[in-house]
This record gives C-alpha cells, structure tokens and sequence, in this order.
C-alpha cells in the first residue's frame, strides 16, 4: 500500500471496535434516534427475545429519520411479523447441521471449505439465515480451532478456506493474523475468503492492519462484503476498499433479495452503481433461506427472475450478480 493510501485510511480511522461495542441494541432506542413510534410493542418484544436488536450507530445515520419503512431500517428493526412464519420457513433452512464434519467447519461444496471463526456480528439482520444456528456449538473455542486446523490439513481436495461465521472481521486484526497464519501453514490452501458484512456496518473496519494482511502475496486473498441497498455504501468505504485493491485483493459484494428493501428496479441498479462507484463488484444476489421469522422478507421467485432480467437487460454485465438460492444437498449454489 502506498503511504499516502496508509495516510488516508489511518487519518479516517475512529476505532471500529468502539463503534462495534456501542452499539444501539434497544428496539425503543433505535425508534427514539429516528422519531418513531413502535407501533406493535407485544410482538417486537416476543420478536427479541428470538434475537435481539442489534446495530451500530453509523448505520442507523444512514437511515431516514421519521420514515418506519426505511430500507435500512427494515433490515434491523424488530417486528411482530417475525412471531407468524409459515411452517415451511424453519430453524436450519440449509440443514447445515448435516454439512459439518468437525465443529467450526462447513463443507458442502468442492474445494471450498467454510471456517467459522466466531458467532458474533456486528448487527443482526432479521432475515439471516443462521438466526437460530447454535453457535456455542460451532465457534472454535481453542481446542476446536485445532481440530478444525487438523481437518483441513488432511484434506487436500481444499484450497480455499472461507471465514465467516458469524462476522470474522468482529475479531481483532490480531487474532485473525494468527488464525490465517495457521491455515497459511498448511500446504493445499491457496486460497483465503473472507466472507462479512462488517465494512459496510463500520468502513474504518478495513484498517491499515487488515490491508496488509489480506495484501501478503502467501495467499490469494478476496473479501466478500454485505451490502443490500445503495444508502449502505457510504465513505470512508471507497478508500479502504482502494487500499485493498492497491493491495492485489479484490472486493466483492452479496446482497439478499428482500421484500420492502431492495425488490425494486431502482433499488437493484442504485446497489450495482453504488458498489462500482465504492470499488466493489457484484457477486451473488440471494434469493431468500426459509428461515422461521423472516418470511416478510420473502420475494417469489417468479418476481426475482423479472428483476433479474432487467438488470441484465439496462446494465453492463459486470454489474449484474447472480441470482442464486442455497439448496440442501447440491454441490453449490443454484442459480434460480
Ligand atoms: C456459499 C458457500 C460457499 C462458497 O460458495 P461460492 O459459490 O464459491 O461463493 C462455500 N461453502 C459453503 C458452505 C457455502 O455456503
Ligand atoms: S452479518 Fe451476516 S451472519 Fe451476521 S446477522 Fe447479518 S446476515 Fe447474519
């Protein structure tokens, strides 16, 4: 990285981990910053108790104040609707359960394998599919990190680890060095990924630190962000994301297609040009998991192929993700 790209992102540098830690977790809170009302208090409450209200507070300056169907707002807010899902949305859509050989890892398709490096997130959006993952379960305490490591050195048909989680970017630069130093001693790994919605949430994430760690020519790195609507990207995104491609990594995003948020036209060509604009290219655009309480979230996918088609057909095509749709037991994901 040139210092005058180091210069600029360690000037713009407040600490992300304190925005990470204070953030707004009160539904009532949320609603005071933008002068709302909460229109149903009994189900929003039911709602938390399921998974709780989480969102630093650089997104909620991104949002509309006064506006409850901000589409930013939608993605964090608690809602009652989250109490009546139809039985076919359940609690592991992608029966992940049955694609984990040893805690930590997730291993569904050829020669990528997930790594979950923690359960922790800089925000929870309401319609993650891993909303009722039993994490405890699944994050590498130490002695599970060993057998996650031991599992991936003897299989050599895997070349590309993918962090996540969870957010993998929610750990300290420091204990991500150490972790990626590991996989990087094991032979086969050519590949690291780095799957995390926290840039988007908190832009100074992307420090001086991780740049040169994702940048070190041992491995190929790539990092996929999380953004789903245009108002998402916001500076200093823009500069980290140039720091990484001065670096030699690229940057691109996934966004879920999700009713009242970005299901429109004008929504999903504002997404692509705001990522270009932020360095970043389109990679996939989800098609929703039926999981139990976010069925609101839902778009047909009768609905999802028309919009598909006119992005196709009014952007380039470097600019047009892929519409695809996680199905158990196939040996990747299905464009729909
Ligand atoms: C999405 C996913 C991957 C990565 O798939 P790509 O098509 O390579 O982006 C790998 N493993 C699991 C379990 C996944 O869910
Ligand atoms: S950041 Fe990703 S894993 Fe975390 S709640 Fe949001 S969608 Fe789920």
């Amino acid at each position: 990285m040139s210092s005058r790209t180091r210069a600029i992102i360690t000037q713009s540098r407040p600490d992300w981990q304190v925005q990470q830690a204070e953030a707004v977790t009160s539904p009532g809170e949320l609603a005071r910053l933008l002068g709302l009302d909460i229109a149903d208090l009994a189900g929003t409450r039911r709602a938390e108790e399921e998974f709780s209200l989480r969102v630093p507070g650089s997104f909620v300056a991104r949002m509309e104040p006064g506006n409850p169907h901000d589409p930013l707002l939608r993605q964090v807010m608690v809602s009652g609707e989250e109490m009546d899902s139809p039985a076919r949305f359940g609690r592991d859509p992608l029966e992940e359960s049955a694609a984990t050989p040893v805690p930590g890892i997730l291993h569904k398709y050829p020669g990528r394998a997930l790594l979950m490096v923690t359960g922790a997130c800089a925000v929870h959006c309401r319609y993650c599919f891993r909303r009722h993952f039993p994490y405890p379960e699944h994050t590498p305490a130490p002695g599970r990190l060993e057998q996650a490591l031991e599992w991936l050195a003897g299989r050599e048909d895997i070349v590309e680890v993918i962090l996540s989680g969870g957010d993998p970017l929610t750990v300290t630069d420091r204990r991500l060095r150490e972790l990626v130093e590991r996989l990087a001693a094991i032979d086969h790994i050519r590949r690291l990924r780095i799957h995390s919605r926290s840039p988007v949430m908190i832009p100074e994430r992307i420090t001086p630190e991780l740049v040169d760690l994702l940048g070190d020519a041992r491995w190929q790195a790539t990092l996929v962000v999380h953004a789903n609507h245009a108002r998402e990207l916001v500076s200093p995104l823009d500069r980290g994301v140039a720091g990484l491609r001065e670096a030699g990594v690229w940057t691109l995003n996934q966004a879920v297609l999700l009713a009242g948020v970005n299901d429109t036209l004008e929504a999903q060509q504002a997404l692509s040009l705001g990522l270009f604009e932020h360095g970043i290219l389109p990679y996939y655009l989800h098609q929703l998991d039926p999981v139990a309480g976010a069925a609101h979230f839902e778009v047909p996918d009768e609905r999802a192929r028309e919009l598909h088609g006119q992005l196709r057909a009014t952007l380039p095509g470097y600019l047009v993700p892929t519409l695809v749709r996680e199905t158990p037991g196939e040996s990747g994901k299905m464009q729909v």
